[in-house]
């Protein structure tokens, strides 16, 4: 596409501006969120990277907005997600959906994934050797996302990412750092399917979200 006689001149312009504070070249365009999100999946290919694969239907990359204020972070994909290759579509999924909902948030606007993107056969915890093989791809993502906030979904996520061995329960409702975010580790939804009476302290802690988001807390 031809510019026009202003544009060029006015490109000129900006060139000349930057040659006088000694840049000779000025990048055309800056990789936005979704194209690093793009590069890490690419990266990922169909990974052997470790054990979990064999057993893997999908890889559950994460999905959301790649500029997404406010992130979700889960353990592993279960079965439901394995076979979407989409995470937190199961049952505990829904309950996520619907914190999300009374945040007055949506999916499209947070970003949700997790500690490792194939399913542990069972449901088992991820073992530590998968972890860290996986962690280098969740570092990654969220260094192109870069949330305000991280909500950390249970013990496996809060423990990893904050790389302590602190239970839960003296986690949950406090904020933390992960380099400059901040971390709310709360309990999972799966957890909160067996123990519904803890839901009010999870949406506690998702109000305490919002309020640093400086979002209504309805
Ligand atoms: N549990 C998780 O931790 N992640 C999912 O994606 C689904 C269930």
């Amino acid at each position: 596409m031809a510019l026009s006689t202003e544009k060029t001149d006015a490109l000129k312009r900006v060139l000349r501006f930057y040659q006088a504070l000694g840049v000779d070249r000025v990048p055309l365009a800056v990789p936005s969120a979704s194209d690093g999100l793009s590069a890490i999946r690419a990266d990922m290919g169909e990974c052997t990277r470790c054990k979990l694969h064999k057993g893997r239907t999908n890889i559950v990359f994460g999905e959301g907005n790649p500029s997404a204020r406010l992130m979700f972070i889960g353990e592993g994909p279960g079965k439901d997600e394995d076979v979407k290759g989409r995470p937190f579509v199961g049952e505990a999924g829904q309950l996520l959906d619907r914190l999300i909902e009374r945040m007055g948030l949506s999916r499209q606007e947070v970003y949700i994934a997790n500690i490792v993107k194939c399913r542990p056969p069972g449901n088992r915890d991820p073992e530590d050797d998968e972890v860290d093989t996986c962690m280098g791809f969740l570092r990654q993502q969220i260094d192109a996302i870069r949330p305000e906030v991280i909500i950390a979904l249970g013990r496996i996520a809060a423990q990893t990412l904050l790389d302590t061995k602190m239970p839960i329960t003296k986690m949950r409702g406090k904020f933390q750092r992960y380099g400059d975010i901040l971390v709310m580790p709360t309990f999972h939804p799966a957890y909160l399917l067996r123990n519904p009476k803890d839901k009010m302290l999870v949406w506690a802690d998702a109000q305490e979200v919002l309020h640093k988001l400086g979002l209504e807390v309805r």
